[in-house]
């Protein structure tokens, strides 16, 4: 097991005390804090000038109330979010989640993250991360409108394409960006199209957004199956979520030849032992934003849906957990590897459990963490943010091959980083060093900030 280096556990041990009661935040930390042992060890100067003490501690964070009027004319009132965790890079960067699990712990994890993560890619971006417990579920077009126009009312005066450029996450996709771009144009008086990310093609969004995250994750872990010698090619995978990440990483993988025979939802999973049918899952999931359920009752025979299972019992070669924050536990990382799997890249943002990853790397599976292998998405918003500079517009092969291009350098420098402090084959550490000495050197160079 990871161990704290012993001059790190008193930085650990403030940032736990400081932010009482918010174990997802305190799991992100410890874990990027644990790989930062072999760092100061090398390069001592690290542990200087209070530096990992001010990367765990967000620049500005947010908080506000969203009142808004249901269908029924009743008010309801969410809390809504956006905490700048680090500009260091370029401005504070991330997407806005909505679903009611959202509280001031997930946000604080989720900015921590994608600090790293924006730093992977190469891309002038910083971190951050926003959102609201609203549950869009069930809920009319007209009251979503109404919630966002709300949330980007109070929200409008601390974005800018130079200062802070959300975008969608769990809950927010093309449609609601759409609405707070339009609420956003109205209260500035604006075109500002490098304000928000993930944007309709009228309007100044790019092309290959909305595979992007899904694809980057397929072609990580392609890359880390070729260092092996292997492919897709054959392979049986287990995508879990049926949103736009898992989506377009099936896509993905049956592209390069590989075969998906689970997904999932809030309501339990599939196994269609033939192949997803991925037109008929697009078809529930985005058209008709319905139950991953139907799945079953529109195909028929061969199929079947398992409420409330576990879908990492399902054996498979490849998993690629593309749900949400601790899908995976332990216990199901024990069932993959007893099962067979020999890879898993994380579309989600930490979606295994400490356990499992610990689980993953004592039985020497390749293990892609969401910081790296998830990058795609972000890294695309920054090819959207470029586009929306130079006022151009670019074709969907450019803009996945950049994709590529981008996938590939993250998962070399994840793994050189690795080999580099004497783990080879630790992807975590790779991705939490590299990331971390881009911040904390572009840090250092600006002073004390
Ligand atoms: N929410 C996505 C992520 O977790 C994308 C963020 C963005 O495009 O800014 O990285």
């Amino acid at each position: 097991m990871t161990s704290i280096d012993e001059k790190l556990e008193p930085v650990l041990a403030e940032v736990l005390s400081r932010n009482a009661g918010e174990p997802e935040f305190h799991q992100a930390v410890r874990e990027v804090i644990e790989s930062l042992g072999r760092v100061i060890a090398k390069h001592p100067h690290y542990a200087d000038d209070a530096l990992i003490e001010r990367i765990c501690e967000p620049e500005r964070q947010i908080i506000f109330r969203v009142p808004w009027v249901d269908d029924k004319g009743k008010t309801q009132v969410n809390r809504g979010f956006r905490v700048q965790f680090n500009s260091a890079l370029g401005p504070y960067k991330g997407g806005l989640r909505f679903h009611p699990s959202v509280n001031l712990s997930i946000v604080k994890f989720l900015g921590f993250e994608q600090i790293f993560k924006n730093a992977l890619t190469g891309m002038p971006i910083g971190g951050g991360k926003g959102g609201s417990d609203f549950d869009p579920h069930d809920r009319s077009e007209g009251e979503i409108m109404r919630f966002c126009q709300s949330f980007m009312t109070e929200l409008f005066v601390h974005l800018g394409d130079k200062t802070d450029v959300p975008a969608g996450d769990i809950g927010v996709g093309g449609r609601e960006i759409g609405f707070m771009f339009g609420q956003y144009k109205r209260l500035t008086n604006r075109f500002e199209a490098g304000v928000l990310t993930g944007k309709g093609m009228l309007y100044g969004g790019s092309r290959a957004r909305t595979e992007a995250t899904g694809y980057g994750n397929t072609y990580f872990v392609q890359s880390m199956l070729n260092t092996k010698d292997s492919s897709f090619d054959g392979k049986k995978v287990v995508v879990s979520g049926s949103g736009n990440v898992a989506i377009y990483s099936m896509e993905k993988v049956q592209s390069f030849g590989g075969k998906v025979v689970a997904c999932s939802d809030s309501g339990g999973y599939i196994v269609d032992e033939g192949g997803i049918d991925l037109d008929l899952v697009k078809e529930i999931k985005l058209n008709r934003r319905g139950r991953i359920s139907e799945y079953v009752r529109l195909k028929g025979k061969c199929t079947h849906h398992i409420e409330n299972g576990r879908i990492w019992d399902v054996p498979c070669d490849v998993a690629m957990p593309s749900a949400t924050q601790n899908e995976l536990t332990g216990r199901d990382a024990k069932a993959l590897i007893k099962n067979g799997v020999t890879a898993v890249g994380e579309g989600a943002n930490m979606p295994s459990t400490p356990d499992a990853v610990r689980a993953f790397q004592e039985a020497g599976i390749l293990f892609a963490p969401g910081k790296a292998a998830n990058a795609g998405g972000v890294a695309t918003s920054a090819l959207e943010m470029q586009q929306n500079a130079s006022r151009d517009s670019w074709t969907f092969e450019r803009t996945e091959q950049r994709l590529a291009e981008i996938m590939r350098n993250i998962h070399d420098l994840c793994a050189n980083t690795a080999e580099e402090y004497g783990v080879p084959g630790d992807y975590v550490l790779g991705a939490n060093i590299a990331g971390f000495i881009r911040v904390a050197e572009a840090m250092r160079a600006q002073g004390v900030i």
